[in-house]
């Protein structure tokens, strides 16, 4: 079966909806499951949602008012979703490399942080992971740091789709230097952003159950149910985070958890790596939603996720970054290309994560953990405008026979043209629209050639 196959379908009367954005003649992979391929295409979007999604007909008029995308020897799709990452962690790509995770975490990273952390470097270092994440193809985000506000009001002015969770450990952190004082700020942190944008939601992110103890885990749990928000987590990272854990509480990380009643599908698992089966069962049962970071993993050695393990027992699985500091850049498309390898070479398994199943995770299944499936990661009528469009006039990207797998295994974030986000252009020809790239890089090597980090 070809995936090329012509679809002839309209999945909607247009006449009553005269569309602000029209895409059209693009190879579009809408990524509903069991859908094919339409070739050529055309999505029309209203405001901020996807009003007509059809076959392309010639004898389509154009509303004089609408903006027309051409999108011919294009693909086009919904934005990629990045599940997990730490946005403002540009600040400290390239500067702490070839590190085993403790040190690179306890000897680097943590005082870096300590000393270089403050509201205007975060603000500065997320518009750049903004620059950056907007430039490949990425339209929402799962993000959890500190000084979180600047954060937000980076993503804000970006225009990206977020969930940004203020960070929490049991150590003095940036921005909150009484741990004792972590769960209280952050709830000041929910209630101040909650209700601001229909594009951003607020949240904690309790660092690890190594790094955080037992009552801020149950109290970051209970908050968060409160406000029937998300909290995050790095889970099983490292076999030594579990041996620590198992000497803490003579259980191992997912029972220990378990035991807390914080395991449910209000938990967004990060890493989730050194897991036997019954906790990687017990985590399906309970719909934990479990975020998969290759390229961070490979960078510190950490290990590979079970993620085949994991989507066999019905789980959907979010894709992440991680920050810049362990990865070292936040391409979506990149990171899909190292999930589907890692996969294989992790299990001997060359069938295993195929193309189409890590273009989920990094679409549909990303809005799943982000708890917005039914707005976001599929191209249909009704859903929010969030559509990239990925340019095919690259020697790299011919020919081209399945998209699925140029997108994988081919493409990489400079492919990708142009960005919409809850209907608003953000990328076009690839200029930006909402930011100013040379002001954002300007300020941010200004800011860091302060820091001293030059080896
Ligand atoms: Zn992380």
């Amino acid at each position: 079966m070809t995936h090329l196959d012509i679809t002839a379908r309209s999945l909607g009367d247009s006449s009553h909806d005269e569309p602000d954005i029209i895409i059209e003649g693009g190879i579009l992979i809408t990524m509903v499951d069991g859908e094919d391929p339409i070739n050529p295409a055309r999505v029309c979007v209203k405001k901020n949602r996807i009003v007509d999604v059809q076959v392309m007909d010639e004898a389509f008029s154009s509303p004089a008012n609408a903006e027309v995308i051409d999108a011919s020897g294009c693909i086009i799709m919904p934005g990629l979703i990045n599940s997990h990452c730490h946005t403002p962690m540009t600040l400290f790509r390239g500067s702490a490399d070839d590190l085993p995770l403790r040190e690179w975490l306890y000897d680097k990273i943590f005082p870096m942080e300590s000393e270089h952390l403050r509201p205007e470097t975060v603000y500065w270092g997320s518009l750049l992971g903004c620059l950056e994440m907007i430039a490949s193809g990425t339209t929402s985000l799962m993000d959890g740091y500190f000084f979180e506000d600047d954060t937000v009001q980076a993503v804000h002015r970006a225009g990206l789709r977020a969930h940004l969770a203020q960070g929490v450990i049991d150590f003095p952190a940036p921005g909150v230097p009484d741990p004792g004082e972590n769960l209280i700020k952050a709830t000041e942190f929910i209630e101040k952003w909650v209700g601001f944008s229909d594009l951003i939601s607020p949240g904690m992110f309790c660092h690890s159950p190594a790094t955080c103890s037992e009552k801020t885990l149950r109290g970051a749990m209970e908050i968060s149910r409160g406000f029937s928000l998300p909290l995050q987590i790095h889970l099983s990272e490292t076999s030594d985070e579990v041996d620590e854990i198992i000497k803490k509480t003579g259980q191992r990380p997912v029972h220990y958890l378990n035991k807390l009643d914080i395991l449910d599908e209000g938990l967004v698992a990060a890493h989730a790596i050194h897991l036997t089966r019954d906790e990687i069962e017990l985590l399906a049962e309970r719909g934990v939603r479990i975020v998969h970071v290759p390229e961070s993993n490979m960078k510190l050695s950490s290990g590979a996720a079970k993620i085949a393990e994991m989507v066999s027992l019905g789980m959907k699985v979010g894709l992440g970054t991680d920050g810049c500091a362990s990865n070292n850049d936040l391409d979506l498309f990149q990171e899909m290309d190292t999930a589907a390898k890692l996969g294989k070479v992790s299990t001997g398994d060359p069938v295993n994560m195929e193309a189409g199943t890590v273009l989920k995770m990094a679409t549909s299944w990303g809005g799943a953990v982000l708890g917005i499936e039914q707005e976001v990661g599929t191209i249909e009528k009704g859903k929010k405008a969030d559509i990239i469009v990925i340019d095919l006039q690259s020697p790299h990207l011919v020919p081209l026979y399945n998209p699925f797998s140029s997108l994988v295994y081919s493409a990489n974030g400079a492919d990708v043209r142009d960005v919409i986000v809850d209907g608003q252009i953000l990328l076009r020809d690839r200029i930006f629209q909402t930011l100013d790239p040379e002001e954002i890089m300007e300020k941010v090597r200004a800011l860091t050639s302060t820091f001293g980090l030059n080896t």
